[in-house]
């Protein structure tokens, strides 16, 4: 009894697990990862605090469930392989969420050692378990059923497309993936920048989907090249949809067509998959720009300005609304800050602003102040008369938001699809308005996280299954959840 008061002392007394990093000024001139990751001594003592709670409150705030005090507790014994197998029974990629989960909002974020002190470091646990078996080679494919004789076509390779692809492999089908682009990975390979998530973790993430015997098909564009009735009709069983959300939006504001303002997507994808940085030896001509405003609050904005700074430029980002509203993760916006982006907070852009050649000089904000909260208790934000100013820029980057690109729903007139562009899923299948065509990620739910994306395609991979088997969706006794 004694000598679980004193875990609890020291768990709770403990300061929080810091992840030795690059220092700022070094790593806002490289694309190397900014966290160094931690040793096995250190992973256990951090292991070592979690209380194994009878009711974890870290599981139920994790959008997939994980085990967590389970995994942790194979850290603590020293086993961090066998804590990876607990995780890829649950995950199949816990690389990527150690590393970009909003773990303060989800997991660490209801530890009960957060209430009196510090929550368990989760995240750098996952991470280092995950990078830990990689490294080492310790990985095992997990054992696959029988052949079914079943095909599966999954549409897209991001992180939806890739969770639903394993485990339909893993139940015994024959899966294909068609991917658009001429990497797999999808925002993890073409969004998110490589010093917050090393592409090597991707690729080493589809080359055990292929070991699990999917076949992807590059530069692949569904709608284009075929369409999802083609698919069913080529004699494909069922059909995934994780074609996520790609299209970007844009603020509407005059000027926005001039030359230098880009959508995040095309800038971060120019340097994450085009590799501009490394002009010539890659064919994507880099951007020369001295002074580039980001615009946006999310992590898909924290990227694009600390992205910026890599490639030489000043980086400010503008925000309308004020740091507490920002839906970046903490540490995102921690690290911007310390590595020299200029924020900007409170700042609502109004025109762009251009030369006589058509190319962005400026652009034009004007200021703002937080009302009273709404009924959800967001504060809302309103202009202050009389306040605009102009900060002189050679590029803006927009980034705004993503809404799934129309092309396929366009292309097959029985996908039904939402006010917002998302396709429209029974929420408890996760079937779209097609028999046999499932969908799952950013494509169903806008954009979101990786994590919910992958929780969703492990959700509609079991249904299909059950689809497969000729078994029915629901439950026939439960009310529908239409
Ligand atoms: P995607 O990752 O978008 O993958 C969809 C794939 O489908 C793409 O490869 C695309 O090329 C392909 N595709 C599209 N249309 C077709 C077609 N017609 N035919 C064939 N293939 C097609 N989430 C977090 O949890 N933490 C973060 O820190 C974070 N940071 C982010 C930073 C950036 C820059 C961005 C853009 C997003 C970030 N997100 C983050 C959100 C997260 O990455 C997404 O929610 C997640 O990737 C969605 O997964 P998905 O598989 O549904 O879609
Ligand atoms: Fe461990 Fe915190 Fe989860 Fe409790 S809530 S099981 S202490 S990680």
């Amino acid at each position: 009894m004694a000598e679980e008061k004193v875990r609890k002392t020291r768990a709770s007394g403990l300061p929080r697990l810091v992840m030795p990093e690059q220092n700022p000024v070094r790593r806002a001139t490289n694309f190397e990862e900014v966290p160094y990751g931690i040793s096995l001594e250190v992973a256990m003592d951090e292991a070592s605090r979690c209380l194994r709670c009878p009711k974890p409150r870290c599981v139920s705030a994790c959008p997939v469930n994980i085990n967590i005090p389970q995994f942790i507790a194979e850290i603590a014994e020293g086993n961090p392989q066998g804590a990876a197998e607990k995780l890829k029974t649950q995950t199949a990629l816990p690389a990527v969420c150690g590393r970009v989960c909003p773990q303060e909002l989800q997991c660490e974020g209801s530890c009960v050692l957060g209430l009196r002190g510090q929550p368990v470091a989760i995240g750098t646990l996952e991470r280092f378990a995950a990078d830990y078996v990689r490294q080492n080679n310790l990985e095992k494919l997990p054992e696959k059923a029988a052949p079914t004789g079943k095909r599966v076509a999954v549409i897209g390779c991001g992180p939806a497309g890739i969770t639903a692809a394993a485990d339909l492999a893993i139940a015994g089908h024959e899966v294909e993936v068609f991917e658009a682009l001429h990497l797999p990975g999808g925002v993890l390979m073409y969004g998110i920048p490589q010093f917050r998530l090393p592409k090597e973790i991707v690729a080493h993430e589809v080359e055990q989907l292929k070991k699990l015997g999917v076949k992807i098909h590059l530069n692949y564009l569904i709608g284009k090249l075929e369409s999802v009735d083609q698919l069913m009709r080529e004699g494909f069983d069922a059909v995934f949809i994780g074609s996520g959300a790609g299209l970007p939006m844009f603020l509407g504001i005059p000027g926005e067509n001039s030359v230098g303002v880009f959508s995040a997507n095309e800038f971060l994808t120019r340097f994450n998959l085009m590799k501009a940085y490394d002009f010539p030896n890659h064919a994507t001509t880099p951007i020369h720009a001295k002074h580039i405003i980001t615009v946006g609050g999310g992590n898909v904005a924290m990227d694009s300005s600390r992205t910026a700074l890599r490639i030489g430029a000043k980086s400010t980002l503008v925000y309308r609304r004020a740091r507490e509203q920002m839906p970046a993760r903490k540490e995102e916006v921690h690290h911007a800050e310390q590595e020299g982006v200029n924020l900007q907070l409170l700042t609502n852009p109004k025109r762009v602003i251009a030369d006589e050649n058509g190319k962005v000089v400026a652009l034009e904000c004007v200021k703002m102040e937080l009302g009273e909260p709404d009924e959800s208790g967001r504060r809302s934000v309103t202009e202050i008369p009389g306040s605009e100013f102009q900060i002189p820029c050679d590029a803006i980057v927009v980034s705004i938001g993503n809404r799934p690109n129309p092309l396929i729903p366009m292309t097959c007139k029985s996908l039904s699809t939402t006010r917002k562009g998302t396709l429209e899923v029974d929420p408890e299948t996760l079937q779209t308005s097609m028999a046999g065509v499932f969908a799952g990620g950013d494509v169903v739910s806008g954009a979101a996280t990786v994590i919910s994306a992958m929780g969703q395609a492990k959700k509609a991979a079991s249904n299909i299954n059950k689809y497969l088997r000729g078994e029915p969706l629901k439950d026939e006794a439960a009310p529908s959840a239409l």
